[in-house]
């Protein structure tokens, strides 16, 4: 007995000899790299014997000075500490943190360790991350669709740092799923299509169609700059199609349309030129921004909440706001609304996150809001969606809108506002719109919204017939009364107007089958009220002075389209002002 005993106590010693003799890693020095805070790789330099990680050296990084120290001492002790890559990151520097790690995961790998089992438990480590991760560019950009992301893009431009904040998990925001019409006097392509135009035309129409309501300095702004502000759009990579057209309630064919469909070819473009700079750009999804901190008067950061942290984001030079507007917010919606009934039960065209946080972030600094009450809505929404895809109309000149008796009953060439309250008056505030296959020569025609009327049709979408008296009983309206409708629009084609709703706009007649129909109700669109801004894009506060450090620009903002914006401009608008804004705060 006692002999098995020792025979077995002497296997135990070898096999435990043998497992301290395991070789963990082949020794030697071994490079990692992998990206920190602002894209630039973070580089180690591991080096390990056959059991043991010796020692971690930082070859290279450009993380924030300051604010990453501790992550550089930190993280490479624990590792060599624990001999384990399941470490705790930094508070306050959890990117950096897991670049080290991550960078020294690569090297381990190199030297043939086992990384599954040097990271148990990393797990668990990840969860307890930092309360307060802190970050810091030379500007920080709150909100990424069209008017942030022109934003960042331009201060990078003019030598600046930039951080983008962006809460939904995606970029884009309403820009992206707009119909994308930007409005700009371009004689190089007007004047092939006998289109006369001015800047003076397009100043004047924006500032009477928002009832002398906006900023005059604002508007010129934005009229004088829409133009070559395409032309950067271009220089970065963006298309436009050589033709220009009306798009409803533009009140004059100087819409420009992208090549790709609805605003994607904004953020796109925008987008790839961030990913191109991304060492210098850093965007964060998924981060929604809270607060705004000032010192001595000036604006210096944001608080915003990440997914795994608190993020205070220092912009040394400046934050632009970019959030949006409010229009899928019900509840603001409801506060600020007196010219329209109750918007409580109306849908909206508007991405989700369309809830106005900027108004409330520029507040808290003492920023002056305008015209909020000022909520811009289109006759043009889904009746199940209030989404404007779906939407049928090609252009202003060759669709009419009928009511549930088929018959006609405002300008269609009108302002957006006129349209709407005119609908609002119809039975149900509902219509048709009804057009013919000039507008769709093939069923793969595509509308403004990527989908073939084929689609729309089959989807029961759209109605389709060979007759206007087929297509009446289909949309349940009085055969007689479309018929009229039809021929009293297309009289007036003949003659150039005006007819008696005072329309102007015609291009060809209705009276080529198919024709089709398509129904529409009002939806909230755009916010045209907001934080106000001077000419600069620097915000103003309720004194009438600057707020240092602070700019806005896009959707958020007030005082550019007054009472009613003018349909074409908002996408000039978001990236004039974006643009402006990005360049400005580099410069501080
Ligand atoms: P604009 O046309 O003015 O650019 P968009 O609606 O296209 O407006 O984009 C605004 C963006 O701002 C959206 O992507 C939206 O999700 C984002 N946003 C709104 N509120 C916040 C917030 N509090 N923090 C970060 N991003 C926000």
């Amino acid at each position: 007995m006692k002999r098995v005993v020792q025979i077995l106590l002497v296997l135990l010693l070898v096999f435990s000899a043998a497992s301290c003799g395991e070789k963990l890693y082949t020794p030697g020095s071994y490079e990692g790299a992998a990206p920190g805070i602002h894209g630039k790789d973070v580089i180690v330099e591991v080096t390990v014997d056959e059991k043991e990680i010796k020692e971690i050296r930082i070859l290279q990084n450009e993380e924030t000075p300051g604010l990453s120290d501790a992550a550089f001492e930190r993280i490479p002790k624990a590792i060599i500490d624990g001999q384990t890559l399941a470490v705790d990151t930094v508070a306050g520097a959890t990117y950096t943190s897991k670049a080290i790690i991550a960078a020294v995961t690569e090297a381990l790998a190199a030297a043939g360790a086992d990384i599954a089992a040097l990271s148990e438990g990393k797990a668990e480590a990840d969860v307890v991350t930092a309360a307060t991760e802190n970050l810091e560019a030379d500007v920080v950009v709150i909100g990424a669709g069209g008017a942030g992301l022109s934003a960042a893009v331009s201060a990078h431009q003019n030598g600046a740092t930039v951080i983008i904040l962006e809460k939904m998990p995606q970029v884009g925001g309403n820009t992206i799923i707009s119909g994308a019409a930007y409005n700009a006097v371009d004689p190089e392509r007007q004047e092939p299509l006998g289109i006369e135009d001015s800047i003076e035309k397009h100043f004047t129409q924006t500032y009477e169609g928002g009832d002398k309501l906006g900023e005059p300095v604002l508007i010129r702004t934005l009229v004088e700059n829409a133009l070559p502000t395409l032309h950067w759009m271009e220089s970065l990579g963006m298309e436009f199609r050589d033709e220009v057209f009306t798009v409803l309630g533009g009140l004059w064919p100087r819409a420009h349309k992208p090549v790709k469909p609805l605003g994607t070819g904004y953020i796109e473009t925008l987008m790839a030129y961030i990913e191109d700079n991304k060492d210098r750009i850093l965007l964060l999804t998924d981060t929604r921004a809270t607060d705004l901190y000032k010192r001595d008067g000036r604006v210096i950061a944001v608080q915003a909440t990440g997914p795994d942290s608190t993020i205070l984001a220092q912009g040394k030079k400046a934050v632009i706001i970019a959030t949006g507007g409010f229009g899928n917010d019900v509840e603001k919606r409801e506060k600020y609304n007196e010219i329209w009934p109750s918007l409580k039960n109306i849908k909206s065209t508007n991405h989700p996150g369309a809830t106005g946080d900027g108004l409330a972030l520029a507040e808290m600094v003492g920023a002056d809001l305008i015209g909020l009450e000022q909520i811009q809505l289109l006759p043009m929404g889904d009746p199940n969606t209030g989404s404007l895809a779906g939407n049928i109309e090609q252009g202003v000149e060759n669709r009419i809108f009928v009511n549930k008796d088929g018959k006609r009953f405002v300008d269609e060439g009108a302002r957006r506002d006129v349209m709407t309250n005119a609908l609002f008056e119809q039975e149900d505030s509902f219509m048709w719109i009804v057009l013919d296959s000039n507008n769709y020569p093939t069923m793969d025609t595509k509308n403004n919204f990527n989908e073939t009327i084929g689609e729309l049709v089959e989807q029961g979408r759209a109605y389709m017939a060979d007759s206007l008296e087929e297509l009446a009983g289909k949309i349940d309206v009085d055969p007689e009364n479309l018929k009229a409708a039809v021929a009293e629009f297309n009289q007036a084609v003949e003659t150039g107007g005006p007819d008696r709703f005072g329309r102007t706009l015609f291009d060809k007649k209705i009276d080529t089958p198919p024709y089709y129909a398509g129904a529409r109700t009002p939806t909230v669109h755009h916010t045209m009220g907001g934080i106000k801004i001077n000419e600069s894009a620097q915000v103003i506060d309720t004194e009438g002075k600057v707020i240092p450090g602070l700019y806005a620009a896009g959707e958020t903002t007030g005082g550019i389209h007054g009472a009613n914006r003018l349909g074409g401009n908002a996408l000039p608008d978001i990236h004039v002002f974006g643009r402006i804004a990005g360049a400005n705060a580099a410069a501080e």
